[in-house]
Parts: C-alpha cells; structure tokens; sequence
C-alpha cells in the first residue's frame, strides 16, 4: 500500500496557514500524493499551463507523486503556487503595438477611410458619420 512507502506527516507548508498533512518530504519539499493536493493552490506545471498560467521564476513548494498502478512506478512533479504563476504569454511592446495596428485597421472606415477613435461595427460596415451621411443621402433622395 502508499501508506507503508509515504506515511502521513503533519508539516508546515506554504500555501496554508498552519500545519498541513503531507505524505513527507521529497529533496526538502513537502511530498503530497494525488488528491491530497490542494488544487485551488498548488499546481503542476502542466496544470498551470492548462490555466493560461507558468510558475513565473518562482521554485517549487511541493512534489506531487502519482503512482502508476500499470508499471508500478512512482513519478514525482513539482508543484507550484497558483497565487504567484503569471500569464504565459505577457505582453511586449512589441505585442501591444501588433495589437494596435490590428485594432487600427479595424477602426478604419472603409467607406471615407478615417479613423474614427473606434471599432467600425461589422453590423454597420462603416462609421457613424457615414451611417448618417448614408442615411441623410437616402432621405434627399426620397424627398426629391
Ligand atoms: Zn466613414
């Protein structure tokens, strides 16, 4: 059974007030097994990354071992502190100029070719002033 190989120990841990059980220690870090592991706290790398997140130059607090009962070997993860990950992917200037030229060319109206200081409305296909010069043209249409 895991309980002979990692028994329980009640420890400090850094994700929680007060002592925590752990299943030991692995290389100086509390040792959790699968299900033991707080989940809205700590995560795996591979979980951060899931979430959009990466442990951001932070070191490990945990291992987490998940035993495989096919192979009969144990693999060991780090775990990571959610509250300190950081996007995966944070925004250079060089992104967020990317992201303003896109936005740009969507602000332009393809009808008088001016930036309006907005996004044309894909509903509209131009901006509001041509919206009311368009309308305006119809009506002096009409009228006449
Ligand atoms: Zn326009």
């Amino acid at each position: 059974m895991a309980g002979k190989t990692f028994p329980w120990v009640l420890a400090p841990v850094p994700w929680a007030d007060g002592a925590q059980y752990t299943r030991g220690s692995h290389d100086g870090l509390p040792l959790l097994s699968y299900g033991c592991a707080p989940r809205d706290r700590l995560a795996t790398y591979r979980q951060l990354r899931e979430m959009g997140l990466r442990p951001g130059g932070q070191d490990p607090v945990a291992v987490l071992y998940v035993r495989h009962h096919e192979s009969g070997k144990t693999s060991f993860a780090s775990l990571y502190l959610i509250d300190l990950a950081k996007p995966v992917r944070p925004m250079t200037p060089a992104k967020w100029t990317a992201l303003a030229k896109a936005n740009l060319g969507r602000r332009i109206c393809p009808q008088c070719g001016k930036d309006h200081g907005y996004v044309i409305p894909p509903s509209l296909g131009c901006c509001f002033t041509c919206v009311m010069a368009n309308e305006t043209g119809e009506r002096e249409r009409q009228a006449a």
